[in-house]
């Protein structure tokens, strides 16, 4: 046997065994109550304050992000789930009434939310703390064990969580599992009560199967090709300020960033000047906390090979040393054009122009689903048509990504950009099961379901249900 088999059936085993260690730990009720679930989330609450400074400094290593953008969209979003799930969790926990039937009457009925069991968080590189652990916090509000895989790819971030989590929780509730494919792919052999996923659409049909092998339940957090609409009478300089600090931020590098811009030909070239004055106004540079680097030399190459130097509007310079593109502008771009035919998950926006709001909408009919979609307009019949219309994860108008930011607003996709959703309550949701009771008292009967029947009978029922 090779050295590498001998290596991958010792780490199968283990992972065989931490997942039973969970398992029979589930079995044992320890996870169930409200007062350890509450001590759970604070412990980790007080760790990530604690290590605050190591956990930014990691990051910043590992892709140049600083400490305000890290604290802008990972630490104080992360901190704010906790927040929420330790405000909430009681209420959440509780029975929810629901209305009990003719037929059924006198009972109660409700339903009873009840953890799933052991469950695997598999985490992306992009925003590494907050795709890692939000989902982490609903499957421990949830009162489920949790083994995480964070991405491999930002090295320290990964190793930081490893460390903060494995030296401070029992492995047999919380462990964090490092690895690449090979660890991912022995990790997914296993049997769990949820598999929770956020990556590529390409990676989530390989974990979709993996865990249909074992009828396990799967969130799938996956991307698309976002589109943003930039109508004849939308609030061109609001708009444009607001959509470029989202498509730059992170260096393009968030799944729900606008990935291209259908504008309409009136405001073609105000667009263009607006953005390309955000751009200087915003002054990209690793000084400026501003100016993440691509994550890795694979990703650098895959973004710059996007680029048609005979479409760049503005920008389109890089430095494959520092790993960092400049923001850039590309115009007259075609949807046969490569930049079209993937996500690009980097600094460059394509613009295509249209003259009829129809093509706009056949354009982004004629791609998979989006994970996002935004629409910037003032007129209320475009809104309701765009609503009605597109399909998409979530979304906005007027505004870019920011519906993110909000809690209350379940996060997730849609056909090729995932399935299910989380934050805030939705978290919960996504982590427990939702008993459904009917609950009779016994001091009433009544004989209508019962053997010997008659037509009668079959009305009187037809009537009740
Ligand atoms: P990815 O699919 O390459 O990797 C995600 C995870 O899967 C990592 O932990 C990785 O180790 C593991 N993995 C990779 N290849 C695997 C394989 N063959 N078998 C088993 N596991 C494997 O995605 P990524 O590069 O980390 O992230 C970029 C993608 O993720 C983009 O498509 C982006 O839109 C999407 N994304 C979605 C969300 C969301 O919340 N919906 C958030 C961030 C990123």
């Amino acid at each position: 046997m090779e050295t590498t088999e001998i290596k991958e059936t010792a780490f199968e085993q283990q992972v065989q065994k931490l997942v039973n260690d969970q398992r029979t730990y589930f079995k044992s009720n320890a996870t169930r109550p409200v007062e350890f679930r509450l001590e759970q989330l604070k412990k980790l609450k007080s760790l990530l304050l604690k290590h605050e400074d190591e956990l930014h400094e990691a990051i910043y290593k590992d892709f140049g992000k600083s400490k305000y953008e890290n604290q802008l969209t990972e630490f104080f979003p992360l901190i704010d789930e906790i927040d929420i799930a330790v405000k909430n969790l009681r209420k959440w926990m509780q029975h929810r009434s629901v209305k009990t039937n003719l037929l059924n009457f006198p009972a109660k009925s409700y339903l009873v939310p009840e953890p799933l069991g052991v469950t695997l968080v598999i985490g992306a590189w992009n925003f590494p703390y907050n795709l890692s652990l939000t989902p982490v916090v609903g499957s421990m509000a949830a009162g489920n064990t949790t083994i995480l895989k964070p991405s491999e790819l930002p090295e320290r971030t990964s190793k930081m969580m490893a460390k903060l989590i494995n030296e401070n929780f029992d492995p047999n509730y919380l462990r964090v599992v490092e690895g690449a494919i090979p660890e991912t792919t022995a990790l997914l052999k296993q049997r769990y009560d949820k598999v929770f996923f956020t990556g590529s659409p390409m990676v989530g049909k390989i974990v979709n199967k993996a865990a249909a092998e074992h009828l396990t339940d799967v969130t799938l957090e996956l991307g698309g090709k976002n589109p943003v609409i930039f109508h004849k009478d939308a609030a061109m300089k609001t708009g444009v300020k607001r959509m470029i600090w989202s498509k730059f931020v992170n260096s393009g590098q968030f799944c729900i960033a606008p990935d291209y811009a259908l504008v309409h030909k009136d405001v073609k070239d105000e667009f263009l000047e607006l953005a390309v004055k955000e751009i200087e106004k915003a002054h990209f540079s690793d000084e400026n906390n501003n100016f993440v680097q691509i994550i890795n030399h694979r990703n650098f190459d895959r973004v710059v090979n996007l680029i048609d130097p005979d479409k760049v509007h503005y920008g389109g310079t890089y430095n494959r040393e520092d790993r960092r593109i400049n923001p850039t502008i590309l115009t007259d771009v075609s949807l046969e054009d490569p930049i079209m035919q993937e996500e690009i998950f980097g600094p460059l926006l394509p613009v295509i122009v249209f003259e009829d709001i129809e093509e706009a909408f056949e354009i982004i009919k004629g791609i998979e689903k989006p994970l996002a979609a935004y629409l910037y307009s003032d007129s209320s019949a475009l809104k309701e048509r765009f609503l009605h219309e597109i399909p998409f994860g979530s979304g906005a108008i007027n505004d870019c990504v920011m519906q993110v930011s909000n809690p209350n607003i379940p996060f997730g996709g849609v056909g090729n950009s995932g399935m299910g959703r989380y934050h805030g309550k939705y978290s919960f949701e996504c982590f427990s099961h939702f008993k459904g009771v009917l609950d009779k008292p016994t001091a009433i009967e009544t004989n209508l379901k019962y053997y010997g029947y008659s037509e009668k009978q079959l009305n009187i029922i037809k009537a009740l249900s």
